[in-house]
């Protein structure tokens, strides 16, 4: 009986909050973040998602002293993250970015007004705007194209469902694809749109299905795999790929 007090007492108690430092890895000054997980058995180190640094998860009981030695223990696996790690892209002429899966050519157009422009045949993507604008020119663009197939994406599925959806968001959101609300509102990161559309359909699918089975169980994956039957090669894609959509920034 006191074990089992003990025991709640010490999942109740708040985690402390993460803590960061500067570190010097291959002559690069980098972010590293300690954050204590309360299920953490072990300390395990990742780029953070902007590829500017790194996010420790370490025991909630582990000290300080040990993640220390931890990340000196692991400074050769660091240099070798941060040398493969995504490169940020810059919006400019000639530039190449991903767009429903297939590399696009950024053309700057050097005109002050107008849209920007899709040539699908010859995969150019017109942008307008000085310099220093197109990068938001590009990417409100692109954010309307990620609204309008996630919208297709997600009515098509509710209606083979029998779901609906009250609203529909297109987000930057950093950690997750997409998100479904007990209230009924779908909420995407719009960067599924430089994704294949059997990735941006999937994640569709995975959150509509939610508004049917809010949890993860068997019936909710046989939801899933009988109306998008390319659910695991979208997993497999966005596991293998899915840090490079982060490179538009
Ligand atoms: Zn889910």
């Amino acid at each position: 009986m006191r074990l089992l007090r003990a025991f709640t007492d010490r999942k109740k108690s708040p985690l402390p909050q993460p803590v960061s430092e500067m570190l010097l890895v291959a002559g690069e000054e980098v972010n590293l973040t300690y954050k204590k997980h309360a299920s953490a058995r072990r300390f395990t180190l990742r780029l953070s998602r902007d590829g500017t640094g790194f996010v420790m998860t370490m025991p909630r009981r582990a000290s300080m002293m040990d993640a220390r030695a931890f990340a000196t223990k692991s400074q050769a696996w660091m240099e070798r993250a941060l040398s493969r790690r995504v490169k940020a892209l810059e919006v400019v002429d000639g530039a190449v970015i991903m767009f429903r899966g297939v590399e696009h050519r950024i053309v700057a157009t050097g005109k002050v007004r107008g849209h920007v422009v899709l040539d699908a045949e010859a995969k150019l993507i017109h942008v307008p705007g000085a310099a220093g604008h197109m990068r938001r020119r590009l990417l409100d663009w692109l954010k309307a194209e990620a609204a309008h197939d996630l919208d297709v994406a997600s009515t098509r599925y509710a209606m083979a469902m029998g779901a609906s959806f009250r609203k529909l968001n297109v987000r930057d959101q950093k950690s997750r694809w997409g998100s479904c609300s007990t209230d009924g509102v779908l909420n995407y990161s719009w960067r599924l749109i430089l994704a294949p559309a059997f990735v941006l359909d999937y994640v569709a699918a995975h959150e509509v299905a939610h508004l049917r089975e809010m949890n993860h169980s068997i019936r909710f994956w046989r939801l899933v795999l009988t109306h998008c039957p390319d659910s695991h090669n979208a997993k497999v894609w966005l596991k293998h790929y899915g840090n490079r959509l982060h490179a538009l920034r």
